[in-house]
């Protein structure tokens, strides 16, 4: 393929993500090339000048997820409602810069109530730190920013958030009670947030910027304690140290993400995709 077709291509994908986000019913190069344009928009975000531009690139990644979530409906019924919080006791993880959006999102939406807000975050912090995910879920911890048992920051959760949908109520509480089970998530959901994280992950590796997820209750105390945070973590400072990380798993796994990055970032660059070898 020629360089003018990749370029033809991009511009094209670009396009169809803008309007609809991904197309989970296109064929599988057509889906490549959609999370290969929405990596592209995140590149250019990030290689920009401004002191907020790695929450822009979150918000922007979160756009692509609810604009794609809308345009490929799923058959299942979602039980999903407000009231319901049983995942909002689980450990979960964001990366950076949906922290930092989180964060902004946070002093503006609690100006008048900023000190109750991380007094909570404080106190979720302070009791799920250094908790595994199965210790955790065991005490039934909440996350410091569930209040009267719904998300007080919806508009702007982090993808692992965004994700987790359910179609068994009754699978979550057992879960919530201790038993062992995966919730049931359907698929749209976990195709969208593959999407959606590996456009973020590659363009963070474009930027040099590091692309592991972080404890939210910790990160998020981070994030609004610490002055001009999101600047410091974009020109290279690990703001984050010491909080619970976790990066691509094993060697392989790493192995594995490290390769998606590359076909994605030279798709999004105009150059020739490097051949697939999962291996
Ligand atoms: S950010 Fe919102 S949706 Fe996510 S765990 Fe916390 S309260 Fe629940």
């Amino acid at each position: 393929v020629s360089r003018q077709e990749r370029r033809a291509r991009l511009k094209e994908s670009i396009g169809v993500i803008a309007k609809r986000g991904m197309n989970l019913s296109a064929a599988r190069s057509d889906r490549l090339w959609q999370v290969i344009a929405c990596t592209r928009l995140l590149i250019d975000i990030l290689g920009g000048k401004g002191p907020a531009r790695a929450s822009d690139a979150a918000r922007r990644a979160h756009e692509f997820f609810e604009t794609s979530l809308k345009h490929n409906p799923s058959d299942h019924k979602i039980e999903c409602a407000k009231g319901c919080g049983f995942c909002c006791h689980l450990r979960v993880t964001a990366m950076a810069p949906e922290v930092f959006y989180l964060a902004n999102h946070i002093r503006r939406a609690f100006k008048d109530s900023f000190e109750t807000v991380l007094a909570r975050i404080r106190a979720a912090d302070a009791d799920s730190r250094g908790l595994n995910g199965r210790e955790r879920a065991k005490h039934h911890f909440p996350c410091g920013l569930l209040i009267d048992n719904a998300c007080s920051v919806y508009a702007a959760r982090p993808s692992s958030c965004r994700a987790l949908t359910s179609i068994s109520v009754e699978t979550c509480k057992l879960g919530y009670d201790g038993e062992d089970v995966e919730v049931m998530t359907p698929a749209v959901w976990t195709e969208i947030r593959g999407a959606h994280n590996q456009a973020m992950w590659a363009a963070l590796a474009h930027a040099e910027l590091p692309s592991e997820s972080y404890e939210l209750n910790h990160a998020v105390l981070v994030a609004l304690q610490t002055p001009e945070a999101e600047s410091r973590w974009l020109a290279g400072e690990d703001v984050f140290a010491g909080v619970d990380r976790e990066g691509a798993g094993d060697a392989a796994d790493a192995a594995i993400k490290r390769r998606v990055c590359d076909r994605l970032i030279a798709g999004a660059m105009g150059r020739e995709l490097p051949p697939w070898d999962p291996a």
